[in-house]
């Protein structure tokens, strides 16, 4: 997809966008969409994120712990499906949501584009199929996977960093069987908007309202079968502290110069102060949540994160 090229909304296609702040905007159907442009940097940043070495220490202690709202959603909604089926999580990390999808009887797959982390769950928390790709095809090809082959497949905030939307939709569609579940989350573009850093190119590169994501889905063969947003406790106050740097960055660096990826029990205290000072900060921010996430409750369709269940039609 050459957007430089051609400024056509990549989901309904309406001729009529417009640039604003480091985003195209259809004026049919709302999609925001960022140019993609320099992939090779979009790339480095998933393999040197620190948020994500530092992930790998905390779940190296306790996988399944760290688990986010949308992975316990998923898993009830797959809880009502049958035993045993075929589940790849796409952007898998270091497999605590499909540890946990094992432990319920189902066969788990997954792949992500962080190579340290899809290590890590096949050598420390023992996901054999999981390897590092950079697409569903890649991984299907690498693992020799055929088309049709798995009942779910899931993604969670994956698709927003993806740079072309339809040709991520139609590999999910391939290599899900006739009326297989495609459940995905990613940020709501509807919800209480504070000018995030990480909702801007290169980290996120598509925005999506309930709109366009069912006009995406339904484009692709899916129907939409639940749609829901939800809201969860630190998330706001956990953005202004970080809007405001505090000594966050600081303390990040220390981490990453003293964190082994292959043995979190070797860690550093640094590390360990990391984890205490995220914890502190966690549990403020949950307190100062509560009044704003009581009321936000409230409003339908406005939760900072969508959590989208489709089926593919047969
Ligand atoms: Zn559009």
């Amino acid at each position: 997809m050459k957007l430089n090229k051609r400024k056509d909304c990549p989901i309904c296609g309406n001729l009529k966008v417009f640039y604003l702040d480091k985003f195209w905007r259809c004026s049919k159907c709302l999609y925001q969409f960022a140019d993609p442009q320099d992939k090779s940097f979009t790339k480095s940043y998933y393999q040197e994120d620190i948020g994500l070495l530092v992930q790998n220490v905390l779940e190296g202690k306790n996988p399944k712990a760290y688990l986010r709202k949308y992975a316990t959603l998923a898993t009830k909604t797959i809880e009502q499906l049958k035993k045993g089926l075929r589940i790849c999580d796409i952007g898998c990390g270091t497999g605590a949501f499909l540890l946990k999808l094992e432990e319920g009887g189902h066969k788990v797959y997954g792949y992500d584009i962080n190579r340290a982390q899809a290590e890590f769950a096949r050598k420390k928390n023992g996901l054999r199929h999981i390897r590092d790709a950079q697409s569903l095809r890649g991984y299907c090809r690498k693992v020799k996977i055929r088309r049709e082959f798995f009942d779910v497949i899931t993604c969670f905030e994956v698709i927003e960093h993806v740079l072309d939307l339809n040709k991520f939709i139609e590999e999910v569609y391939a290599y899900l069987k006739p009326g297989g579940i495609f459940i995905l989350s990613t940020p709501n573009n509807n919800r209480i908007q504070m000018h995030e850093k990480w909702d801007y190119p290169p980290i996120h590169v598509s925005r999506f309202k309930k709109m366009n994501m069912e006009l995406l889905l339904n484009k692709h063969n899916f129907t939409l079968k639940t749609f829901k947003t939800f809201n969860e406790l630190g998330y706001y106050s956990g953005n202004f502290i970080a809007k405001m740097n505090i000594s966050h960055n600081a303390l990040e660096h220390m981490v990453k110069a003293s964190t082994d990826i292959s043995s979190p029990q070797k860690s550093s205290r640094n590390a360990q102060l990391f984890m205490l000072f995220s914890k502190v900060k966690k549990t403020a921010c949950w307190f100062l949540d509560l009044p704003l996430y009581l009321f936000l409750n409230m409003q339908k369709e406005k939760g900072h994160t969508m959590f989208v269940v489709a089926k593919k039609i047969v």
